[in-house]
Order: structure tokens, then sequence, then C-alpha cells
């Protein structure tokens, strides 16, 4: 969630990652690997967004995006661009301790969110052993992200972790939104709660796959931010707990407060260089750690009951 100064300085990052003149070789790539089916099993939207995506952030090439295999989830964004998600499911013979739901790219100009879910769903692909059952969703806010200058909020202005409910009413958000942020249009809350297609993607997939924890991936405050139960993580490989508080409409005040479901918010140390290969691989391994050392436990149980009960969710 970097601040407007920080994102001054992205301009020059944007472009680093940005690559000019690679898009051609994307696109004849993209057409080549069109013809061939029986190599990718994809569709065309999932193609046509590997594409965009390969053409904006340099650490994820487009061979690398579609040997993910992502998913078309049926659900599009505000400019109708499809929402990409990708299943691990159980495996045979090995019940999952619980259910993750992984988050990259809530907000648009955050693209080592993205890129380093990609990186994480390359481990997962290789070692998937089934102890967990995962939802992964690498770019939550495409819109935001594949624009021609990215910016955090989603194409209607409207930033996406203050758009869940709120549980309060549905002005609570715009009154935080103006009292104590002073109208900063990066942090505009919508019109009302889950005004924005992606929120409403991203409720219908707690609603239905009800996760028993979710790993939100944001940048640059280089922490681990953490609501609702249980204990939450003293680190992640370099990044260190550092409690940032919710607000109105956050995802952490949604599903973390109101839900019980904990939320991990990992904040990378920069928006727009990656961590090193080193530390992709210590903040994973300790968050499977901690995932399976906390999660589910008997309060987050309980949760799961609500999340059933709770016609909120289904609104
Ligand atoms: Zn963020």
């Amino acid at each position: 969630m970097p601040n407007d100064r920080q994102i001054t300085g992205l301009v020059s990052i944007d472009m680093f990652y940005f690559r000019p003149g690679h898009t051609s070789q994307l696109i004849v790539l993209g057409i080549a690997i069109l013809f061939q089916p029986h190599v990718y099993a994809t569709d065309n939207e999932v193609s046509t967004t590997c594409t965009r995506i390969a053409s904006k952030l340099a650490s994820i090439n487009l061979i690398e995006c579609l040997d993910r295999n992502l998913l078309s989830s049926a659900s599009y964004s505000e400019n109708n661009t499809p929402l990409l998600i990708k299943e691990y499911p159980p495996l045979e013979n090995r019940k999952p301790q619980a259910r993750i739901l992984l988050l990259g790219g809530i907000h648009g100009d955050e693209y080592s969110s993205v890129s380093i879910t990609f990186k994480w769903m390359n481990i997962l692909d290789k070692y998937h052993s089934g102890l967990f059952h995962w939802k992964v969703a690498p770019l939550v806010n495409p819109d935001g992200l594949l624009r021609r200058k990215s910016h955090r909020m989603n194409a209607n202005g409207v930033d996406l972790n203050r758009n869940f409910l709120n549980g309060v009413n549905d002005n609570a958000g715009l009154e935080y939104w103006k009292k104590r942020t002073h109208s900063d249009p990066r942090r505009y809350p919508g019109k009302k709660p889950m005004s924005e297609a992606e929120t409403r993607w991203m409720h219908q997939l707690i609603s239905e796959f009800k996760p028993d924890a979710i790993v939100s991936v944001h940048a640059p405050y280089g922490i681990v931010d953490f609501d609702g139960p249980p204990k939450p993580p003293t680190h992640l490989g370099p990044l260190h707990l550092h409690l940032l508080g919710t607000y109105p409409g956050s995802l952490g005040n949604f599903a973390g407060e109101q839900l019980g479901i904990p939320v991990v918010t990992v904040e990378l140390p920069y928006a727009g260089i990656m961590p090193s290969e080193k530390e992709i691989s210590r903040i994973w391994v300790d968050l499977i750690r901690w995932l399976k050392g906390n999660v589910p436990k008997d309060k987050t149980k309980g949760n799961r009951l609500f999340i059933t009960g709770s016609s909120s969710l289904d609104d």
C-alpha cells in the first residue's frame, strides 16, 4: 500500500517492468501457442490475459504464465477482463489439513505481489503434496495492473481493499474515507460496499470455498500484517510482524475481524522489485510452517460454521 510519494517514485520502476518492443514477440509466441492446443490446455481468455500479464511484468514471461494452467473463473473485472484462478485440490488418500485462499494483486500497482504469487504457484505445481487444499488468484485486480500506467485502484477508481462489507452500514467506508484519509482518491471505497465486480468475486470465493485461512500479498511495507485468530506468525522469511490495523471495507476487517478467518497479509518490501530467489523461498517455507502449525485451530473451525450460516455472505 504505497503512499503518493512512493507511487511517484514508481514511475521509473514501472518502465523497468514494462518492456516496450517485447510485446510483438509475445504476440507471435501467443499465436504459435494458440495453434498448439495439445501443448497448453488453456482457453483463449487465459492466453490473452497471460500475454497481457507477460507484457507488463518483467519477471513473468508468457510461457511461465501459461504453464500455470490458470482457469477462467467465469467471473470478470469491471473492464471485462477474466479473473483467473488455479485450484490445487485434495490428493487421493490424503485429507487436507485446511483450505487456503491465496490472493495477489488486489492493488494494481503492487507488481511484486502478482509476480511472487506466480513464483509460489510454480512451487505448488511441482510439490503440491495435498497437505492443504489451495485456491490461488494471482491477479485479483487485472484492470489496475494491465492499463498503460498501472494504478492501485480498479477500472472505476475504487480501492478494492476498502470495498468489502464493513459490518457497520453502507456509508461507514465513505465516512472513514472522507474524515480519515481526506478523500484520498487512492483509497476511495466505492459508492457502497461490494459495488465492484472484483470484490464480489473475492466475496463469492470466500463464501463458496470457505477458506480456513487467507493469504493476501501486497507491497511495499516489508512486514507481515495479520487479522483474526489465531496467533499471528512472528515473521515470514525476512518480513516481521507489524500490525497495521484495519479499515472499514478492507479484507482484513471483513474476513479477519468479521468472519474470524485468519488473514495473513504479506507486505513485500518493494512494489517494483522482486525479493531474491532465496527470500521468495524463505517467505514461502515460513508461511507453510505457520499454516501447518496454526490452521485450522478450534477458533477457525467455529468460523467455518459461521460462514456457512451467514446470510450476509450470500447477499
Ligand atoms: Zn496493497
